[in-house]
C-alpha cells in the first residue's frame, strides 16, 4: 500500500499497467498497491491527464484477477448490501474515507473541475467496488470500510499471487 507522494514509475511498471488495461496507461503517478509478486494492482493516476482531461480516480484497480473478483461481487448483488450498512459509525467512517481520498488527491494537484468528487460513490453511495477496493488497497485496512468489506469477501487477495506471469520487481 502506498499513498502520495509516489515513487515515479519505471518503464516496465507503466508497460505492465498498460497490458493490464489493454490500452496505454496515461498520467501514471506511481503504483499504489502490488501483488505479492510485485505486479501492479492499483495504479495512481494524475488528477489531470496529459491531454488536460480531469481524472478523479486517483486509485484505479488494474490487476485482471482483482477486477474480475470485484465484478463478481457486484454481479452477486453486494453493492446494495454494503450500501444498506451505511449507517452510524460505518457511514461516518465512509465519509472520512471520502475526505481521505480527496486529501490524497489534493496533495498531488488541485483540479477545480473535480473538486469534492472522489470515487466509487463516496461519501454516501456504493457505485463501484473496483474503485473502493482500489482505495482500500492503496490506503491499507481501516481507511475505506466498504473497500475493506469487498476485499474480505473477494476470492482474490494481493497476498496470493495469481498472475499469469509473476512480476519480479528485482529485474530491471
Ligand atoms: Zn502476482
Amino acid at each position: 500500500m502506498t499513498r502520495p507522494p509516489f515513487e515515479p514509475p519505471v518503464p516496465r511498471e507503466v508497460e505492465a499497467v498498460s497490458r493490464q488495461l489493454g490500452r496505454p496507461a496515461r498520467g501514471v503517478l506511481g503504483i499504489a498497491a502490488r501483488c505479492a509478486c510485485g505486479a501492479p494492482v492499483v495504479v495512481a493516476t494524475r488528477p489531470r491527464l496529459p491531454d488536460g482531461t480531469p481524472f478523479p480516480t486517483l486509485y484505479y484497480l488494474t490487476h485482471p484477477a482483482a477486477t474480475a473478483a470485484m465484478s463478481r461481487l457486484e454481479a452477486e448483488g453486494w453493492m446494495p448490501r454494503f450500501a444498506a450498512l451505511l449507517e452510524g459509525p460505518l457511514a461516518r467512517a465512509y465519509r472520512r474515507a471520502h475526505e481521505s481520498y480527496l486529501a490524497d488527491r489534493e496533495s498531488v494537484e488541485h483540479v477545480e473541475e473535480i473538486a469534492g468528487v472522489s470515487a466509487g460513490g463516496m461519501p454516501t453511495r456504493v457505485k463501484c467496488l473496483h474503485a473502493l477496493a482500489a482505495h482500500a488497497l492503496a490506503a491499507g485496512p481501516g481507511v475505506n470500510p466498504v473497500g475493506d468489506l469487498a476485499l474480505e469477501r473477494a476470492e482474490w487477495s494481493p497476498s496470493r499471487c495469481e498472475c499469469d506471469e509473476p512480476f519480479d520487481a528485482a529485474v530491471p
